[in-house]
């Protein structure tokens, strides 16, 4: 994506483009992947960028909450950001980190529970934890 792609990408979000933001997003939505922040950081130091992490930190969450992004929690110390943003599977290496996508097409559903009265469904996303086999 180019810069001016990325930039009202942002904007149209309702985010003001700032220059940080912007490398931010760069770096995130140049293709489908999943980062931590730490290995955001990682890319942008080597990028040769002075962004602070508590600037990074609060981006990223700027950004999830506009949906720009998505979160994918895999458990409650380790948080990725996704830049595909619609509802989708994953699978999580425990022993690598590594979070992957699964197609929607090789997961289907037989049975899922009545909804609490008074909700509706708003998503449906499947973690498989994996490991190296011993
Ligand atoms: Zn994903």
């Amino acid at each position: 994506m180019t810069r001016s792609g990325v930039r009202s990408l942002i904007e149209q979000h309702g985010i003001l483009p700032t220059p940080q933001r912007i490398e931010i997003a760069g770096i995130l939505l140049d293709k489908p992947q999943h980062l931590s922040a730490e290995q955001l950081i990682e890319q942008l130091r080597s990028a040769g960028s002075g962004v602070s992490k508590a600037t990074v930190y609060n981006t990223l969450n700027l950004f999830s909450e506009r949906g720009l992004i998505r979160e994918v929690m895999v458990d409650p110390v380790r948080k990725f950001y996704d830049s595909t943003t619609h509802p989708h599977h994953h699978f999580y290496n425990v022993d690598t980190g590594e979070l992957a996508d699964i197609p929607d097409e090789q997961v289907a559903f037989e049975q899922l529970p009545e909804l609490p009265e008074g909700t509706e469904r708003e998503s449906v996303e499947l973690l498989i934890r994996v490991r190296g086999q011993t």
